[in-house]
């Protein structure tokens, strides 16, 4: 089983793909997640990527196409995986659906969580992430117990150094011109379910079990 999340940033595609992932026993493979924790690493994959996420730009296609590759061939991937922040651009979703074809396999379904523009800009400035678990919160509608602190490992919170304005701006505008268009990529395959990603965490995760209902029992 191959799903794929698709969103702009901060959708809820990363919390809602991981609970799809526990649900169904499949790796959730976060391109963003995986990146992030070769910069602070120090790796040489994160030295070569730190520069373009500061600016809120995507990592050229070349190093994250290997390294999402390399990923699903691990046997842990074997059975299927949840992909979150990946295919970001129609390289990237040609080169996967190459990749599985190769493998006589395919993606089965595409999720794609649909959030308002000025939605997407209420919820990006307000995102706190704790450093240890990622347990995200929110300074308006989900803020931690004790400010600072994560409910639950004690860690400490931080905002993403791409979560202020100016490259939330360029995040949204790259969104908008290199990812948006898998949404008619996706549709032209007859591979797209929409899901309304407004309202609640858990109000916008029954809908989209009852989106995957049909598909996963398939
Ligand atoms: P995210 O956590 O998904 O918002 O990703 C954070 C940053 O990681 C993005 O702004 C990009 O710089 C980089 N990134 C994540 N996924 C991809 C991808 N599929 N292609 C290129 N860059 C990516």
């Amino acid at each position: 089983m191959y799903i794929i999340f698709l969103g702009a940033p901060e959708a809820g595609k990363g919390t809602q793909a991981a609970n799809v992932a526990h649900q169904l026993n499949l790796v959730h493979s976060a391109t963003g997640d995986m990146f992030r924790q070769a910069v602070e690493q120090g790796t040489e994959l994160g030295m070569q990527v730190k520069s373009y996420m500061e600016k809120g730009v995507l990592v050229p296609d070349e190093l994250t196409i290997h390294m999402v590759l390399e990923r699903m061939s691990a046997p842990d991937c074997q059975p299927g995986v949840i992909l979150d922040g990946f295919p970001r651009n129609i390289k990237q979703a040609e080169a996967l659906d190459e990749a599985l074809a190769r493998q006589a396999k395919a993606i089965d379904v595409v999720v794609y969580i649909k959030v308002s523009e000025e939605e997407i800009l209420r919820r990006l400035s307000g995102r706190w992430i704790c450093r240890q678990c990622q347990t995200p919160y929110h300074s308006q509608n989900s803020p931690p117990r004790v400010w600072g602190k994560c409910d639950q490992c004690g860690g400490e919170l931080y905002q993403r150094p791409d979560d202020t304005v100016e490259i939330i701006k360029k995040r949204l505008q790259v969104y908008f011109a290199q990812t948006a268009p898998l949404i008619s990529y996706y549709t032209q395959a007859g591979k797209l379910l929409e899901v309304d990603g407004e309202g609640g965490v858990d109000e916008v995760g029954r809908r989209v079990i009852l989106a995957l209902r049909g598909v996963v029992t398939r």
